[in-house]
């Protein structure tokens, strides 16, 4: 497929930002530019007209959470989700999505991580059910607790990548498995994608049926499972389109 019938198929496609709390803003403008139709979610009548896909951005995942139950889009949003609506979850988007959630939004949450990091070996070799690791610092998880739509199969730390003015960038290849395996025109092998990380989670583990598709210092940072993409960084803040693509491709 070439880049213009990408771009073309795209167009068709009507994609839906939840728009409750966060850095929406940023997803929109990348799908426009793109040239794909999309829409903010802020209600639940914002949800009446069907639509291909479902962008869940940054923000705090804690108030959005709490924000999707109040305005009744926690159910309907989650049965998209359940019945194979493609969905890119990035940072806190992430944290919604996944179904083990480690950690507070507070700094006791990033002290435990920080304490038990040289206990996290890397997820190649961690069990994606195993509760004991974390047994420690799920006492002081208690205080903010997301609870969040629970369909990726991963485990996730909170904030675990550092406070806000630890936020960084880094860089990283796509791995070549996600491009060979997606409809989307790959980025040159050489590509190098610009991650942002802002008190961003850390997946320290993951079932077998989850993909990944971007690593940093041996954890994933960006993940696929059938219809569910999700990331650690901020990709619609470095104008890094790939996830995006992807999601379009599969809506
Ligand atoms: N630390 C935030 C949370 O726990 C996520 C940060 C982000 O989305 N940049 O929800």
């Amino acid at each position: 497929m070439n880049n213009t019938h990408v771009r073309a198929t795209f167009r068709k496609k009507r994609i839906g930002v939840l728009s409750v709390q966060g850095a929406f803003i940023e997803h929109i403008h990348l799908l426009r530019n793109l040239g794909v139709d999309c829409f903010e979610i802020r209600q639940a009548h914002d949800i009446a007209h069907s639509f291909d896909g479902l962008i869940l951005p940054g923000g705090e995942s804690s108030v959005q959470a709490h924000l999707l139950k109040e305005l009744q889009l926690f159910e309907p949003l989650r049965n998209h989700i359940l019945q194979g609506m493609p969905v890119l979850g990035t940072c806190a988007g992430l944290i919604l999505l996944a179904a083990h959630i480690d950690g507070s939004g507070d700094l006791a949450c990033v002290e435990s991580c920080d304490a038990s990091q040289d206990k996290h070996t890397p997820l190649r070799e961690q069990g994606f059910g195993d509760t004991e690791t974390f047994s420690q610092q799920s006492v002081l998880d208690t205080r903010a607790a997301v609870h969040g739509f629970q369909t990726l199969k991963v485990r996730v730390c909170r904030n675990a990548y550092g406070r806000q003015l630890a936020s960084f960038h880094a860089q990283a290849p796509i791995h070549s498995l996600a491009t060979a395996s997606s409809s989307v025109n790959a980025p040159a092998q050489s590509h190098l994608m610009q991650l942002t990380f802002i008190r961003a989670p850390k997946i320290i583990a993951q079932d077998s049926c989850v993909e990944t598709l971007v690593s940093l210092d041996g954890y994933s940072c960006a993940v696929r499972q059938d219809n569910q993409i999700a990331c650690s960084f901020h990709p619609e803040l470095d104008a890094e389109v790939y996830l995006h693509e992807l999601l379009c491709a599969a809506s």
